[in-house]
């Protein structure tokens, strides 16, 4: 009987250098943002290096890819777990890309080891989660969760006015599966890097969240000017009171618990 799973480190360290060839930068990390030629260079690697560990793919209609290996019982729901592969335009080797490429190292040593799991098991792929191409970030995982609509997310546009659906259908990944499926998971597992140095000062090498961070953004909007002095506060909108009340909305967050940190 198998008391653990042999993971290959060496084998899932030649696969992030791997993928780190697609988009590399001068500095040694990578630029390879949403929906572009690289993207869809990462995206095929992966499928190729999924389709060999034993696992089929689907591909929903925002490009959300899902690499399944089949369980026992195919009434369960699959236990997932993944990433991103798109980075900022200078962003690193493994941020995202580390959380993906190690799902598929457990798809790997699984498929060599020949053991069935009684749940299908799912790597996933998220579209846009950078958000540097496409604003907002976590574009593919949000409107999954029905945070936003699938057309709200197909008419987003870069800064060159390339549309996020037609980039999409461009690089040849719109699939046809419905993104709420993804709200059918038995489990979601990711393994991500620490984007600041808490853990590092903590001398950590590893840690499991207890809460996440969320993001909104607030838009500007010019407003005519009126003297202070003989405008009510109802009226104002001058430089300084908007941000204030701003401000005093983020001093109070939506969930619970929650002061700012
Ligand atoms: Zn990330």
């Amino acid at each position: 009987m198998t008391t653990n799973l042999p993971l290959s480190g060496a084998r899932l360290w030649d696969s992030l250098m791997e993928m780190a060839r697609i988009g590399a930068t001068p500095k040694g990390g990578c630029n390879r943002q949403t929906l572009t030629d690289l993207d869809s260079e990462g995206r095929h690697l992966l499928r190729r290096w999924a389709e060999a560990a034993g696992c089929t793919m689907r591909v929903d209609r925002l490009g959300n890819m899902m690499l399944t290996r089949p369980g026992r019982d195919p009434s369960r729901k699959p236990v997932a777990f993944g990433s991103h592969l798109d980075t900022q335009p200078t962003g690193g080797k493994f941020d995202g890309v580390l959380g993906v490429l190690a799902g598929l190292e457990i798809l790997r040593a699984l498929h060599e080891a020949g053991i069935e799991t009684e749940a299908p098991l799912m790597l996933i792929n998220w579209t846009n989660e950078e958000g540097a191409r496409f604003s907002p970030p976590m574009m593919g995982s949000g409107a999954a969760m029905g945070i936003f609509t699938e057309e709200e997310v197909l008419a987003k546009r870069d800064s060159e006015g390339s549309t996020f659906g037609a980039e999409l259908a461009r690089i040849g990944w719109q699939g046809e599966a419905d993104p709420a499926t993804l709200r059918d998971l038995g489990a979601y597992f990711e393994l991500h890097i620490e984007q600041g140095r808490l853990l590092e000062d903590a001398g950590c090498a590893i840690s499991a969240p207890i809460s996440n961070c969320t993001s909104s953004r607030a838009g500007c909007s010019r407003m005519p000017a009126a003297r202070s002095a003989s405008s009510p506060m109802r009226w104002r909108r001058t430089g300084s009171m908007s941000p204030s009340r701003g401000r005093r909305r983020m001093a109070a967050p939506p969930w619970p618990g929650g002061a700012m940190r």
